[in-house]
């Protein structure tokens, strides 16, 4: 099959693989519709590697996918051939002791689309598992359901920062994840949520959603103006989405006496952590990887028109020039939040 492949560093190629075709009795295969280019999907091709995931051998990359079920195997009840879906990529063993734990983001073994050595999902057919793959109502596009998985992040730190309602937000990174991230928190129940970055373009993005209050660290201090939103009290909910060095230096001066801080972002070493300085506000400092369970509820989010992730999609290629979308998105422009590649 005709898949997307990470041969090495810097050199992809769209070519044919050899990949499974026949469901099992508990999946499905889908016609893949939509699928985003991800930071992590630019890092392999970049660099190689994220952490200890490393790539050794030709990869199928993509893992944010959309698309419509052609078949299902013999024990799904709950999809049929036509139905339009989403799907969770990282599949993990549901009897492993992290899964009965309650954390199956967090099994050693979970197969993730598009970590080395597992295929993603750039080729025009995948087989997956039905348990996680999730129906799109009408109203929700392919491009809005490959937009699902990074929500799928948001909802998870928004989640993890217990959300009060009317609560104040600050994101730290005004990229898809800084966005989303954002976005949850609104819909968890903060009545503003500041959002910070130094590429005005990306704010201007933010700046269109109701609730979300841009800041140019590169024109004012962000700091001040939270003090300014909270009556110099501080932020109740703060997420770290850059995953930039610095960024963790004033991160805890956002927060409020007894606020969370949720680190979402990925800094590319060890980075400063100012212990008194969360011990003298007795912070909750949470961490996120992935997600657990949230599927379904980032499709509701979307579907009820309460999350609007349309204005995140910059640009679409279409799969024949996949490479081309890679080299657009590797640019990282200012004004490029989400690149996409849609199957006719
Ligand atoms: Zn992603």
């Amino acid at each position: 099959m005709r898949a997307l492949v990470l041969e090495k560093v810097r050199e992809l190629r769209l070519r044919d693989v050899e990949l499974p075709t026949e469901p099992g009795v508990d999946d499905v295969k889908i016609a893949m519709r939509a699928v985003g280019v991800c930071g992590s999907d630019l890092h392999f091709y970049e660099h190689g590697n994220i952490g200890p995931f490393v790539v050794r051998a030709p990869m199928v990359l993509g893992h944010e996918g959309a698309g419509v079920v052609v078949a299902v195997g013999s024990n799904v009840t709950n999809l049929k051939p036509g139905d339009r879906v989403c799907m969770e990529p990282g599949i993990p063993d549901w009897t492993s002791r992290a899964s009965r734990n309650g954390h199956y983001n967090l099994d050693p073994k979970v197969r993730f689309w598009a970590t080395p050595p597992v295929h993603g999902c750039l080729t025009p057919e995948v087989i997956h598992p039905a348990n996680l793959t999730f129906k799109l109502p009408d109203n929700v596009s392919m491009a809005e359901g490959a937009l699902v998985e990074p929500l799928a992040v948001g909802m998870q730190a928004a989640t993890k920062a217990h959300v009060t309602p009317g609560a104040i937000g600050v994101v730290v990174g005004c990229g898809t994840i800084g966005i989303v991230t954002a976005l949850a928190a609104l819909a968890a129940g903060c009545s503003q949520v500041m959002i910070t970055d130094m590429q005005q373009e990306k704010l201007d993005i933010a700046a269109r959603y109701p609730g979300l209050v841009p800041v140019n660290i590169g024109k004012q201090d962000p700091v001040a103006k939270v003090r300014e939103l909270t009556d110099n009290w501080g932020a109740d909910v703060v997420f770290e989405c850059s995953g930039h060095p610095k960024a963790y230096e004033r991160l805890f001066d956002y927060a409020a006496p007894g606020a969370t801080v949720v680190l979402v972002g990925m800094p590319p070493g060890p980075v400063p952590y100012d212990v008194v300085a969360a011990e003298a506000k007795e912070l909750h400092v949470e961490h996120v990887f992935r997600y657990t369970n949230v599927y379904a509820q980032a499709v509701s989010l979307i579907a009820s028109g309460k999350v609007d992730v349309k204005p995140l999609i910059s640009k679409t290629f279409p799969f024949e020039k996949s490479v081309e979308a890679f080299e657009f998105a590797a640019q990282g422009l200012p004004s490029v939040v989400k690149t996409q590649i849609v199957f006719e």
